[in-house]
């Protein structure tokens, strides 16, 4: 039983005594990042508070739709504006990240910032960054968290239509609608609660998931017809895209996004990984089923981190050299199908 009561006070206090807010999300914010950013500014504006929001990049296109997405202020859009809204702040309240190098390029002014800190998040072995760190990693989603921790601080349930479709979102990003992640007969409570307040989960499935451009979807195509790869002899299968294949099919932020799951939905695989080519490295993406902790993979060999089974990082060699040393990497960590009784 996950008791949030002893971060309540502090939490109460920090944002009763702080007139400016500003909610923190990670670069290239998910489903969860945004989902709970948003969540906790309905919440705090409900109270009266004044509050901003801020990403470090740009948002992706199935995230827009949301209510007062627009507000969210992004660092690489208007970085003196980002900067003016960061000095004003007296609390600063970091979401769904556990590494300060995750703020990107808005790091260095939030990190001088004399503010209060605050690290709400559901990330394993949270960096010391923060003034106080409410980490919660047994939970499916940072909105999961900021929802249990609104109603402790509400002291009975909180609903808006925003709020409660911003919780939603971010629960059912983080658990690929349920596919995996660890969420819990009570992370179903809380949607069943969303879903009796009125969240259209048709509406939002299609925004969501239902939202991909044709060039995607052959992108998909490419990917899984002719890059994905199996280790022969372990239970690992990886994609990988270069940076050529992305032009040719007119590559927008998030295009990529799931490919690394479907590797998993093969019999006999319960690691997977996509390395997708950028300018200057290669972006990495791990998923697992079972006990294998992609995070501890990603930290050792991929400058990374995460959760046990979905984590990711980044590479600074050539794809085909990132390739071979992946696979040399899996050979030393996990044992082939003759060795292991895992099938
Ligand atoms: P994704 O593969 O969807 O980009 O990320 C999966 C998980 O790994 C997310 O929870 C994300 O926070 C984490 N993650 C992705 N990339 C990085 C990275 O470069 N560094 C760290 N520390 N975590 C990452
Ligand atoms: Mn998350």
């Amino acid at each position: 039983m996950i008791d949030l009561g002893k971060y309540i006070k502090k939490l109460e206090e920090s944002i009763a005594s702080s007139d400016n807010i500003l909610l923190v999300c990670h670069v290239n914010p998910d489903g969860d990042a945004i989902g709970s950013m948003l969540a906790l500014y309905q919440f705090l504006s409900s109270r009266g508070k004044s509050v901003e929001m801020l990403s470090p990049n740009y948002l992706q296109d199935f995230l827009l739709w949301m209510q007062d997405a627009d507000r969210i202020n992004v660092f690489l859009r208007n970085r003196k504006k980002a900067r003016r809204i960061i000095e004003a702040a007296n609390l600063i309240i970091f979401l769904d990240f556990n590494q300060k190098s995750r703020m990107g390029e808005a790091e260095r002014f939030l990190m001088m910032s004399g503010a209060f800190k605050i690290l709400i998040d559901h990330h394993v072995d949270p960096q010391d960054f923060a003034d106080m760190v409410i980490s919660e990693p047994a939970l499916c989603s940072t909105a999961e968290l900021i929802h249990r921790l609104v109603i402790s601080m509400n002291g009975a349930s909180f609903s808006s239509p925003a709020y409660d479709e911003a919780v939603y979102v971010g629960i059912i990003t983080d658990t690929g609608n349920f596919e995996h992640g660890t969420y819990t007969g009570d992370t179903m409570r809380i949607i069943a609660g969303l879903i009796d307040a009125g969240v259209d989960k048709g509406k939002v499935f299609d925004n969501v998931y239902n939202n991909f451009t044709v060039n995607r979807m052959r992108l998909q195509g490419l990917a899984l017809y002719s890059r994905l790869t199996i280790i022969e002899g372990y239970p690992v299968a990886y994609i990988w895209l270069t940076k050529k294949d992305l032009e040719l099919f007119g590559y927008s932020k998030g295009d990529t996004e799931g490919f690394v799951n479907m590797p998993l939905s093969v019999r006999g695989i319960s690691v997977s990984a996509l390395f997708v080519e950028k300018d200057g490295f290669i972006k990495v993406s791990l998923r697992s089923k079972g006990s294998f902790s992609v995070n501890d993979f990603a930290v050792k060999y991929f400058n990374g981190g995460g959760h046990v089974n979905a984590a990711g990082g980044e590479f600074y060699e050539p794809l085909d050299k990132t390739c071979i040393y992946f696979e040399k990497s899996i050979r030393e960590v996990i044992p082939s199908n003759d060795e292991s009784n895992i099938s």
